[in-house]
């Protein structure tokens, strides 16, 4: 059985592990996602629930969630404000923001672009990965 993978916040009060398939990871270059990240966008990965588990600081969790903006969330360390990974709606995965993890995942770049619609006009996408105007449901971008 593959090793597990770890992750924490940038103070460490906050651990986690992952087993189980994991990955590839996606950049969304949301404005929420670039306000939560500071930067460009979130590099995030799908983890399958049942292989997720908090090893410390779980209750150091904050969450914010948008006013006017269906729900959505950041959850984040109360103490030094990394992201935190985020469950779906039906328990079944976790969004896991790629630059939490200490370990090396395995997977190599992104698996696709989304919410390029709305990126930062000063963002320039150099790998050929697949771009969608917003979800992967949404119409995909030809990369200029
Ligand atoms: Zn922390
Ligand atoms: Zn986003």
């Amino acid at each position: 059985m593959p090793k597990a993978i770890r992750g924490s916040c940038l103070c460490g009060e906050i651990r986690f592990e992952i087993d189980g398939d994991i990955g590839p990871a996606g950049q969304c270059h949301c404005s929420r996602c670039r306000k939560v990240s500071g930067t460009d966008g979130n590099a995030v990965f799908h983890a399958p629930a049942a292989g997720f588990r908090w090893l410390a600081g779980e209750e150091m969790i904050q969450r914010f969630t948008v006013p006017d903006a269906g729900g959505w969330s950041s959850h984040f360390c109360r103490q030094c404000g990394s992201p935190m990974p985020l469950g779906d709606n039906r328990g079944k995965f976790l969004f896991v923001p790629a630059g939490l993890l200490d370990d090396d995942p395995g997977f190599r770049g992104y698996a696709a672009h989304i919410f390029v619609g709305s990126k930062a006009p000063w963002v320039c996408i150099a790998d050929s990965a697949p771009q969608y105007e917003a979800g992967f449901d949404s119409p995909r971008l030809d990369p200029a």
